[in-house]
């Protein structure tokens, strides 16, 4: 009897102890769906959800933040993406340091941080990435999530066979929750193809005349520390690459593939006519040849499996001890909004942005991210 007891207070303790570890374990798991706070400077005009242009994302996980800064005089209207690819943290800290820091003056600037809201809320598996990196600044440490490239299997589920996206091109299964692969979208598709229709609304609604979108992508594929550019923004992206070598940053011209369809600013020209480019930005956490991740290398990206590479030939960026730190990139990132709009101004005068408060990049680069983020 007295063993009969033992063996009961042995079965209520392990069980109160699962109890904890589950309490624990989905604790951490749904903190996976928690926003890190963005805080918008005095510059902005109004905040609103995507789903104020395509009501049907309303209360789905697609749903995002969307933040405009308008100037007093009538100009030109640009868009940014940040966070399209949630894996790529350069994209979308440079959308945060936009609506943290911008005042415009001239036109209307808006601006999507978290373009996938849904790759926000989980990692890519098998890639052993941490779920979210630290930002000294000012006011204390930011915290930001490290995503997914896709949409949360949970939100959209299952991926089909082969998936033709809404611009006729057969892609393989998983791409049907790449929102880089869903333009021009579909009203009633896929929750991807949705989001991607929400934000060919902002364009066809603000009459948008320059799309820009801002990645990353790993140190060893060629498209790196570019502007990628649709048909008709060549002259566009020429000219920025030009105002930006002569401030001493390189930056690589790609013409976009007329052939690969459903990517941003392909479908943005192609389907809604506004001048569209692509950034990139080298991004040590996304490839194949780095070492260990840690939330570390995001921030700081020094590894020395890319500097062997590196050594061997096999990069397509520079890299050195000093590595790719995520403040450089977005350095680069400010820049390139900086020299394209400016290259909007000299062509299309009447579609001039004007505005204050982008920070100077070589600050960026110098003293890293703390000081521009409020
Ligand atoms: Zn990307």
């Amino acid at each position: 009897m007295k063993n009969g007891k033992t063996h009961l207070v042995t079965a209520a303790g392990l069980l109160a102890g699962a109890a904890v570890v589950a309490f624990l374990a989905g604790r951490e798991f749904r903190s996976m769906r928690a926003v890190e706070a963005i805080r918008p400077g005095p510059g902005l005009t109004r905040r609103v959800l995507l789903s104020a242009y395509f009501p049907a994302l309303a209360g789905t996980a697609g749903d995002t933040d969307v933040y405009v800064f308008e100037g007093g005089e009538a100009g030109g209207t640009v868009l940014v993406t940040g966070g399209s690819h949630p894996n790529e943290p350069a994209g979308f800290v440079s959308a945060v340091v936009l609506v943290e820091n911008l005042r415009v003056l001239r036109g209307k600037v808006i601006v999507v941080p978290r373009a996938n809201a849904s790759g926000f809320t989980c990692n890519d598996p098998q890639e052993a990435n941490p779920q979210r990196f630290t930002v000294a600044s000012a006011g204390g440490p930011r915290v930001f999530r490290l995503g997914s490239r896709l949409t949360n299997p949970v939100h959209q589920w299952p991926d089909p066979t082969l998936y033709e996206n809404p611009a006729g091109q057969m892609l393989s299964a998983s791409e049907v929750r790449n929102l880089n692969r869903c333009y021009p979208g579909r009203p009633k598709g896929y929750l991807t193809e949705r989001v991607a229709f929400g934000i060919m609304e902002i364009i066809r609604r603000e009459k948008v005349d320059l799309g820009i979108d801002l990645h990353e992508s790993a140190p060893e594929y060629p498209v790196i520390n570019a502007i990628v550019f649709h048909d008709e923004s060549a002259e566009l992206a020429a000219m920025a690459q030009m105002s930006l070598q002569s401030e001493g940053l390189e930056f690589r011209l790609e013409a976009s593939p007329q052939n690969l369809r459903g990517l941003s600013h392909r479908e943005w020209g192609d389907a809604a006519g506004i001048k569209a480019v692509l950034i990139e930005t080298p991004n040590p956490v996304q490839g194949r040849l780095k070492g260990r991740t840690t939330p570390a290398l995001v921030v700081e990206g020094k590894d020395k499996a890319y500097l062997k590479a590196s050594r061997l030939g096999r990069l397509f960026v520079p890299y050195d001890e000093k590595g790719a730190p995520l403040g450089g990139r977005v350095a680069r990132h400010l820049a390139a909004f900086g020299a394209v709009l400016q290259s909007l101004a000299e062509l299309e005068p009447e579609k001039a942005v004007a505005f204050e408060g982008l920070p100077d990049w070589r600050r960026v680069a110098a003293e890293g991210l703390g000081p521009f983020l409020r």
